[in-house]
């Protein structure tokens, strides 16, 4: 339709869409955020892509299962899809590497803040990452869009400590929020 690259808004699950439970092992525990359903909506009928970026390492520290993670990940995007919202993509990082279970206990370079998923979704997608934004409620998210050069909203949420050194472009309270900035910003 245009030839212009595709603009992505790149997701943190956890305490960014759902309820951060730590370590999420059932679909019944899923919470959806207040307020996420309007902006999900409002940045697709704007013309971004949607993609799930997710550090899951209780898969490699033994807390939950590749299976539990699917069901839970299925789950979600079920509750969107019955909303009519298309998440683009979902990519998780199951590694960590003081974990225990092979073959996921080690360094890798998908772990948030490390590229890879990021850099594996502007490659399908064809996305320019200077029109392309990270949400994430956590420092490594941010530093994430810094590794990637994405602008970055850090989601204040209290439930992680933030070190003041790492500044995102924007602080706020929710994704709601970020729909408000983003409206200004297009
Ligand atoms: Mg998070
Ligand atoms: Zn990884």
């Amino acid at each position: 339709m245009k030839n212009e690259k595709n603009r992505c808004i790149f997701l943190d699950r956890d305490g960014v869409l759902i309820k951060d439970v730590s370590y999420l092992k059932n679909p019944d525990d899923i919470f959806i955020l207040p307020g996420t359903i309007d902006a999900l909506k409002y940045f697709k009928m704007n013309g971004f892509l949607l993609i799930i970026v997710t550090n899951q390492a209780g898969i490699a520290k033994g807390f939950f299962s590749m299976d539990d993670l699917a069901a839970v990940n299925g789950r979600l995007l079920e509750i969107y899809e019955s909303v009519g919202i298309a998440i683009d993509d979902l990519y998780f990082c199951p590694h960590h590497e003081n974990g225990s279970v092979e073959p996921y206990n080690i360094k890798c370079a998908c772990r948030k803040p490390n590229t890879e998923m990021i850099m594996n979704g502007v490659r399908k997608f064809g996305i320019d990452i200077s029109k392309s934004f990270m949400v994430g409620d956590k420092d490594s998210d941010i530093v994430l869009a810094k590794n990637s050069g994405l602008s970055s909203f850090y989601v204040r949420n209290a439930m992680y400590e933030h070190d003041e050194s790492i500044i995102p472009d924007f602080y706020v309270r929710d994704l709601k929020e970020v729909s408000r900035i983003i409206a200004n910003l297009i």
